[in-house]
């Protein structure tokens, strides 16, 4: 029986793996770790590939979203408030306290797992300084009301894009919305190093200035320094890959949506799976395969019994994270939310995928569900 990994790193190096190899060879042979060619080349190509605009390069997508909050919104008050979806990954929260801002939590939309705008209205208080919708799944959140709310209350704005390089919202980009839009490059993003790296994509060339200091000991010469700052830097060997990455990405976001739309057809009106819903609206860069079913935990585990690599994204929403405490919510404060990390299931998805392996995983999955 042979295997079907939630993602195939191993696939995407085969296929090009003479490029690949090529441009670490040419850093190797630069010696060129920290900044250098490939690391200053990358900056503008992905600003480019973002719709024209600045790039700031980091170190990991949560450094993008901690720094975007701190240059955003300056030194931490101690009261001031970030809105963002409890249905995210950790670091989306994360990145809001090491800022210095305390994170609250709002429910998603229980069909699309996006984050409800009309849940971000509720949430404002005096104290609220910024909001922070999260593109998950690759899908864009409803853009056009988040920045009219933020518009209204005179909030910033910064998208966590970890998940959605290439998604649109109403042919609007991450960033061409919000202040700035936050990019991972964890190996299994869309745009994945063969490492850690991010990037904040922003309009504003000043805000990207600062940000790349910030990541860089607030240098601004060598040993002169008129900030606080961290180390926070892409290697030049990652900037390199993300290059050769860069040139195949709208050929990859595509055989995503191809992935997905075998899936669609073959689940079309299976009425035990219901598929995360997309919208008219929205460029989807299927960065994940979600669907809701009853009985999760029995079915992703005889998923994993026939090799199948299906997973949870995510399990515990930030809300009732122990890590999160402090901040008193229940666990029924946010009832969609838990009722949706309860019945979540994502199935593999990667560009290299076959046909038949989405016609295998399909095939395994209505078996589980209603045996
Ligand atoms: C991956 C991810 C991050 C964090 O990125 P790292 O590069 O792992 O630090 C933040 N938010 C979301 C939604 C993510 O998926």
């Amino acid at each position: 029986m042979s295997k079907i990994p939630l993602v195939d790193l191993q696939a995407q190096y085969q296929a090009h793996k003479q490029e690949f190899d090529a441009a670490i060879a040419g850093c190797l042979a630069r010696a060129s770790f920290v900044g250098g060619p490939d690391h200053e080349a990358f900056a503008g190509e992905f600003a480019e590939w973002c719709g024209g605009g600045h790039v700031a390069l980091v170190g990991n997508g949560t450094d993008a979203l901690t720094l975007a909050l701190k240059e955003i919104l300056g030194p931490s008050d101690g009261v001031g408030e970030v809105i963002t979806a409890s249905h995210t990954f950790i670091a989306t929260g994360g990145a809001i306290s090491a800022a210095g801002y305390r994170p609250v939590f709002v429910e998603v939309d229980a069909e699309t797992c996006l984050m409800d705008p009309d849940a971000v209205e509720a949430a404002i208080r005096p104290n609220t300084r910024a909001i922070l919708p999260v593109h998950l799944y690759g899908e864009m959140a409803e853009m056009d009301k988040v920045m009219a709310i933020a518009r209204h209350h005179g909030l910033k704005v910064i998208e966590d894009a970890a998940q959605a390089h290439g998604a649109k919202w109403q042919g609007k980009g991450p960033g061409h919305w919000g202040d700035a839009a936050c990019f991972s490059f964890y190996p299994g993003k869309n745009l994945g190093a063969w490492g850690d790296g991010g990037a904040v994509f922003t309009r504003d060339a000043d805000l990207a200035g600062r940000i790349s200091r910030h990541a860089d000991h607030g240098r601004e010469d060598k040993y002169l320094h008129q900030v606080e700052g961290v180390n926070s830097r892409l290697d030049g060997i990652q900037a390199a890959v993300l290059r050769v990455k860069l040139r195949h990405l709208d050929a990859w976001n595509e055989a995503r949506r191809q992935v997905a739309a075998w899936y669609d057809e073959l689940l079309e009106g299976k009425e035990a799976v219901e598929r995360v819903k997309t919208r008219e609206d929205a460029v989807h860069v299927r960065h994940l395969y979600v669907i809701q079913i009853e009985r999760r935990d029995e079915v992703l585990k005889a998923l994993q019994d026939q090799g199948i690599g299906a997973g949870i994204h995510y399990p515990v929403p930030l809300h009732e994270q122990p890590v999160f405490s402090h901040l008193g919510y229940g666990s029924d404060d946010l009832p969609i939310t838990s009722a949706a990390a309860r019945r979540i299931l994502s199935l593999p998805l990667f560009p290299e995928m076959s046909q038949a392996q989405v016609e295998r995983v399909a095939e395994t999955l209505l078996a589980a569900v209603s045996s």
